[in-house]
């Protein structure tokens, strides 16, 4: 009997033809890349095969032009320019020793279709509507019987393809009632009346059928599996009794369908898929257990559970204790994409754990963007920057000191970069009692304490580099920093929240006319000490968490907020992290006051004067709390530009700044700031970001194109 505790996680299993080395599961999560971006796909999936991950999917698929969610960036398998760039996909998943997957997906009516100007069908039979409240953008066409076996067939053929391309794994996808296969299943969308509407049967039979074609199809080339929204969740988060329930038709449909399947990809949640992949603002880790964890009952072929399971103890409390056979993740495996490695060397401690923030989902939620994470800066840059997560070149210049002034977020991942890069000396000074910059007190805001691991991830590293060394309680002025005797410096002193916010929306600064209460900014209400009245007013421009957080910390506080913000939502980034409509509940249930699309007007002794659409409101006010626009702490970094003359007489060949300092942003743009910096120290120009691989459409192009030595990159190295 193995001493490794871990052992069961590393056991082989079997999934119809196939067999994954051990239980780590990568599940179906968008990139950006889609095909469009085959190496930068296939690079970044690659890396989580080479991390340990046994089993790697890509994203969700559409099967054919008429199911395409542009602007959205997902798969296609549509045709064989589609499968060549999957090759490639699926070569680097194998070159890492996993199966390749890939999900399956008919959108219905939430595909725009917009790129071909095509007609999706919905399950609809007659009207063709569109779950989603976005109007003609999200309609479709009524799904007659007679063509039912035609969009079937679409499946088969992108199965086909799927197996042509090398994919071990086929998943159709039924969950986040994102697919026609769903739709028919879930009877808020299923109001047919024919023999695909109705009893559970029915409403079961285009995925009985569809799952039967593809196994045909496919033969023992590809397992075939289903990704099953088990529970779409009470209401105002879910469809009530109108969905899928995982003590009602779950269990059932599981049952009824077995004999067609591979394995059970087990998830919750309905077209507001933040309900699964919530934030750690909300939800644990295991937190899907409650729906997911009892349909092993039910079934005779391996299940896959998810819900944020990052802890190596919970996934073998999960295996162990029957709940699944199989660890899923997405931001796990985001965050660290060598978590499983780190599992098998017993390296718990360097796992680099995710912290539920979702910035992650954010960038494609809102512009459709390329994947970041916060935690690790490499995303994204597997392919384009050549950045792995784990493995750094000695820098040329490391006998240099250097001195990084700041120990924030930004300065942090760069004083770790720079010690894994190999530099003889790093010294990493902050003027604070401990590191971590502005996320000591953001982590004080109600639910983002799981956030100290970006803290707590690079403490341990720093703490193994014995050439790079921590100095606390020491602000640095620019004469000290010149006789330092550090030949690079590097300033990351962070930003702070302006307490007279000129506001991005009028650029004008807050008029608070005859106000007598006092006014704070968030860090003065997060690091205590300051008074704080008992009606607080507090004014939104920034637009994200900080906003909603302080609001919410006040009110459980037991202080009257009202919040006001000129955007059409309070915190309107928290939409693309979805967790806006969780924390709107909390809020609500604190009886904070929220004014949207509002403005201030004129201020009296201790009152405010709110203008909204509605009209004028007065409300009494003791204090204001302003969370609005953030300045730069760039004054050190000025000065020492000031006194470039002096520089060469202090040994100082190069002076830097990064994260905040050089522009206030999301934390994971601080990381990337610092990780960049690092990289590149001993390029020409550290200050000038190196031109990365662009990849596109190029005409004429060779593969020598797509390196850092083809002519049609301008990178010089
Ligand atoms: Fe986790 Fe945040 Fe990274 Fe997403 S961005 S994987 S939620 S740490």
């Amino acid at each position: 009997m193995s001493s490794d505790p871990y052992a069961i996680l590393f056991e082989p299993v079997t999934l119809g033809p196939k067999t994954a080395p051990n239980r780590f599961w990568s599940t179906p999560h968008s990139s950006g890349f889609g095909v469009e971006y085959p190496d930068m796909q296939a690079t970044y999936r690659g890396r989580k095969a080479e991390g340990g991950w046994g089993v790697v999917f890509t994203e969700a698929t559409s099967v054919a032009p008429e199911s395409d969610k542009v602007p959205y960036f997902l798969g296609r398998l549509w045709d064989e320019g589609d499968v060549r760039n999957s090759r490639r996909i699926v070569e680097r998943i194998h070159e890492g020793g996993a199966l390749a997957g890939v999900e399956l997906e008919y959108h219905a009516s939430m595909s725009f279709a917009s790129e071909g100007r095509l007609v999706a069908h919905s399950v609809d039979p007659v009207a063709g509507e569109g779950p989603l409240p976005i109007a003609y953008a999200g309609t479709a066409a009524a799904l007659h019987v007679s063509d039912i076996a035609r969009v079937q067939d679409l499946h088969v053929d992108a199965a086909l393809r799927a197996v042509d391309a090398g994919y071990d794994l086929i998943t159709l996808h039924c969950g986040h009632a994102a697919s026609l296969i769903a739709h028919f299943l879930i009877p808020y969308y299923n109001t047919r009346t024919d023999e695909y509407g109705g009893s559970l049967e029915n409403r079961a039979r285009f995925a009985r059928e569809t799952l039967a074609k593809v196994r045909a199809a496919v033969g023992d080339r590809a397992a075939v599996g289903l990704r099953l929204g088990v529970d779409t969740l009470d209401e105002p988060f879910g469809l009530g009794e109108r969905g899928i329930r995982h003590n009602g038709d779950a269990p059932r449909f599981i049952e009824h369908l077995d004999d067609l399947v591979d394995y059970w990809d087990l998830i919750i949640g309905g077209v507001d898929w933040g309900q699964d992949a919530q934030s750690s603002r909300t939800a644990r880790e295991n937190h899907e257990a409650p729906y997911t964890g009892g349909m092993k009952n039910y079934t005779a072929k391996p299940v896959i559970n998810v819900g944020r399971l990052n802890s190596p103890d919970t996934m073998v409390k999960v295996v162990k204790s029957g709940q699944a056979d199989i660890i899923g993740a997405a931001r796990a495996g985001i965050s660290d994409p060598f978590l499983p490695a780190k599992i098998r060397e017993g390296r718990i401690e360097d796992i680099r754990e995710c912290i539920g923030c979702n910035m992650c989902v954010s960038r494609s939620n809102m512009w459709n963007g390329r994947i970041i994470c916060t935690q690790n800066p490499t995303v994204g840059e597997e392919f384009r920057r050549a950045w792995h997560p784990e493995n750094f070149d000695g820098a040329a210049n490391r006998d240099r000191a250097v001195l990084v002034v700041g120990a924030g977020p930004a300065g942090l991942e760069c004083a770790m970069v720079l010690g894994k890069r190999g530099f003889e000396m790093v010294h990493l000074v902050d003027a604070a009692e401990e590191i971590g910059g502005s996320l000591n007190w953001v982590t004080k805001l109600p639910g983002r304490q799981e956030w100290r691991h970006v803290i707590e991830y690079r403490e341990l590293q720093l703490s193994k580099l014995k050439n790079v060394t921590t100095i606390l309680n020491t602000r640095l002025s620019v004469d000290d920093i010149l006789d330092y005797g550090a030949e690079i410096v590097v300033v990351a002193t962070g930003s702070h929240y302006a307490a007279d916010d000129v506001s991005p929306y009028d650029r004008r600064p807050l008029d608070l006319g005859d106000f007598r209460g006092n006014v704070l900014t968030p860090e003065q209400v997060m690091s205590g000490g300051a008074v704080i009245g008992e009606r607080v007013l507090l004014w939104d421009t920034d637009g994200y968490f900080v906003g909603p957080g302080v609001a919410e910390h006040l009110a459980a506080a037991g202080h009257q907020v009202t919040a006001v913000a000129p955007a059409s939502s309070f915190g309107p980034y928290l939409a693309y992290t979805m967790e806006d409509s969780r924390i709107a509940q909390d809020l609500r249930a604190l009886d904070v006051r929220i004014y949207t699309s509002a403005g201030l007007g004129r201020f009296g002794t201790d009152t405010a004067t709110v203008e909204t659409q509605a009209g004028s409101v007065e409300v009494g006010v003791d204090t204001v709390v302003v969370v609005g626009q953030r300045v730069a702490d760039s004054d050190l970094y000025r000065e020492l530009q000031d006194r470039q003359a002096e520089w060469a007489d202090a040994g100082v060949s190069g002076v830097y700044r990064i994260g905040d300092s050089l522009r206030p942003s999301f934390i994971a743009d601080a990381v990337f700031s610092g990780h960049r910096l690092a990289r590149e120290i001993d390029s020409a120009n550290p200050a000038e970001p190196l031109p990365y691989i662009r990849e596109r459409r190029l005409l004429d192009a060779s593969e020598t194109d797509f390196t850092f030595d083809g002519s049609a990159q301008s990178r010089a190295i």
